[in-house]
């Protein structure tokens, strides 16, 4: 069975030919910078990585010339070779708790579900119409990032606002990374020999974006992402949790506007506000005085999730380090790890898939 996934962004296309269920990677496809003069498709499959330097428009150039180089290089004739389609989605709301096949229905929601991810799910639905009109045979399926989240108990996802804020205008937390968090935990289940269902963990998901979830019994109860990815943990450009009255200072008593303070908080800040410097790598290396209190407001912001959610899950299995950061830096995982309070808790390093998640999720539903 050929399984695409498509992650399709503001100006990017990651595409992934799966063989399922094996998993195994037949080819991947980059689009990048699409809609500039310098756009361009890399395509890696085997040993080989070829890179064509054509001008993408618009998504629908970018699927086409996936399709082209697919097909130059005989690794697929045309979309009617693949079972299904699967599409990254952000935002699923309170609408979608699982996977889906696409139809009217859920395109028209998704495109409803658009205020609430502006940024994202206008881009990931673009993905899905070209891929419609060019495989309009092929089964297109949705993976929402938000849904393994999405059976939180109500005190884990309220506000403590007006109720009518979230009654009539949908303000919760719905938390993101679901895909890796999901895929980590059955990773995770498969390591410890238990069952998904009886594994307590906490998952730290650590890349640019970093979100860390509780787990009970195989059912994320708390995530540190909330309303927006902007929540919880100090990321490479994003703050985490601040004092909402900040924002009310920075726009009365230093007079920036709303978007003024929307760009800071997600782009500017986190690592990036403190020392200047996004990648953790490069922090480490540095290592002047900036740079090293930005990976201790890091570590110190990580360590409290731990602590909060050891206690809202009393029995830990395992703690999961995952993202490009948890994956790779024992410095921050030691330090995360230091003056063991997690002692007796497994502690697991992860490499997480969420392509492959995609993959995964759609080879269940076909199988239905
Ligand atoms: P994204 O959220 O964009 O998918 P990734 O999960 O790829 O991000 O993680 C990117 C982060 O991983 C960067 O901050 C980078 O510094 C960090 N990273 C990657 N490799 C290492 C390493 N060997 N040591 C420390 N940090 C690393």
């Amino acid at each position: 069975m050929k399984i695409a996934v498509i992650n399709s962004g503001s100006s990017s296309i990651k595409f992934q030919l799966f063989h399922m269920p094996q998993g195994e990677v037949l080819a991947q496809v980059l689009v990048e910078k699409i809609g500039e003069s310098s756009s361009q498709t890399i395509l890696k499959f085997g040993e080989h990585k070829i890179i064509g330097n054509y001008v993408i428009k618009n998504h629908h150039d970018g699927l086409e010339n996936i399709i082209s180089m697919l097909k130059e290089h005989q690794i697929f004739e045309d979309f009617t070779a693949l079972d299904a389609i699967g599409h990254r989605v952000v935002h699923g709301g309170e609408e979608f708790k699982n996977s889906t096949l696409i139809d009217e229905r859920v395109i028209k929601t998704i495109q409803e579900l658009i205020p609430l991810a502006p940024l994202h799910n206008p881009a990931n639905l673009e993905g899905i119409l070209v891929a419609i009109k060019k495989a309009p045979f092929v089964k297109q399926i949705a993976i929402f990032d938000t849904a393994f989240h999405s059976h939180m108990p109500q005190e884990a996802y309220l506000y403590a606002l007006p109720y009518e804020m979230y009654e009539k205008h949908k303000i919760r937390r719905y938390g993101f990374h679901g895909t890796s968090h999901a895929f980590v935990l059955k990773e995770a289940a498969i390591i410890l020999q238990k069952n998904v269902g009886e594994l307590n963990l906490i998952t730290l998901h650590l890349g640019n974006g970093a979100s860390a979830c509780a787990i009970e019994n195989g059912i994320s109860i708390d995530t540190s992402m909330g309303f927006t990815p902007l929540e919880g943990l100090i990321m490479g450009s994003r703050s985490g949790d601040i004092d909402p009255a900040i924002i009310f200072y920075m726009q009365r008593a230093l007079g920036l506007s709303v978007d003024e303070v929307d760009s800071m908080l997600n782009k500017k800040s986190g690592l990036l506000g403190i020392c200047a410097k996004n990648d953790v790598r490069t922090i480490i290396e540095v290592d002047d005085e900036k740079s090293k209190l930005a990976l201790d407001m890091m570590v110190r912001r990580i360590k409290k999730y731990i602590g909060a959610y050891m206690a809202l899950l009393g029995r830990v299995d395992a703690i999961v380090f995952t993202g490009g950061i948890g994956e790779n830096s024992s410095y921050i995982r030691d330090a995360v790890l230091e003056n063991g309070f997690t002692h007796g808790i497994k502690i697991l390093v992860i490499k997480t898939n969420e392509e492959l998640e995609i993959a995964n999720e759609c080879f269940s539903i076909l199988k239905k």
